[in-house]
């Protein structure tokens, strides 16, 4: 089992990089996180960075990446928007992680009791958040069903969207990106997607592109 990165890209599989994460988050859940000697990192990787891995995931306070990954400084590209929703800007950053940086891995982490996934459900319109929002419609309308409660307050379908949001933007990751497209289909690098639950500290794996 992988525990640990020592900056060699070219030794590590797609494979092995979901398992360091996913080793870390076993780690953050079991309270025996290592990562600690963070400005050792910052002397390592100061000239130089190579992340294993890119992370598209959610603004929220309660989700952050390398904490509960257990990673430390040059680990992972983390980029976080409210929703974790796609867009060109997203689309660029992950495109220089894997295409340019050599990241091997490319997770879209969603969460639970996601404050974007229930403002989308609630066709909450606000500033400039009404067109973020807009960007997770396409999944409340998927899990909508006639007649029953489709908004925030339905814990379950609230979930249901959450879920088909990830999914959709593995998709439009898939659809719009050429460059990550070719990465996926040599097995050069992996796509997944994941939900990450804000009251235990877990990680599951949903999916996986291809
Ligand atoms: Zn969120």
């Amino acid at each position: 089992m992988l525990q640990s990165y020592n900056n060699n890209l070219e030794e590590l599989t797609p494979g092995d990089a979901l398992s360091i994460l996913l080793d870390g988050n076993a780690r953050f859940v079991n309270g025996i996180t290592k990562n600690k000697n963070l400005l050792d990192r910052v002397e390592e990787t100061g000239k130089q960075q190579k992340p294993y891995a890119a992370i598209l995931s959610c603004m929220d306070s309660r989700a952050p990446v390398e904490i509960l990954f257990d990673q430390g400084i040059g680990d992972v590209f983390s980029i976080r928007i409210a929703g974790n929703v796609v867009s060109e800007n997203v689309l660029g950053s992950l495109e220089y992680a894997v295409g340019v940086s050599g990241s091997k891995l490319i997770m879209v982490m969603g969460h639970t009791n996601c404050g974007a996934i229930k403002g989308a459900c609630d066709h909450v319109e606000f500033g400039n958040l009404t067109g973020l929002l807009d960007k997770i419609q396409p999944a409340v309308k998927s899990a909508a069903t006639e007649g029953a409660d489709n908004s925030s307050k339905n814990d379950s379908f609230v979930e249901e969207v959450t879920r088909l949001n990830i999914h959709n933007s593995i998709s439009s990751i898939m659809k719009q990106s050429e460059v990550i497209r070719d990465l996926v289909a040599a097995e050069k690098i992996k796509l997944v997607g994941a939900l990450y639950c804000v009251s235990k500290g877990t990680v599951e794996v949903l999916e996986t592109a291809d």
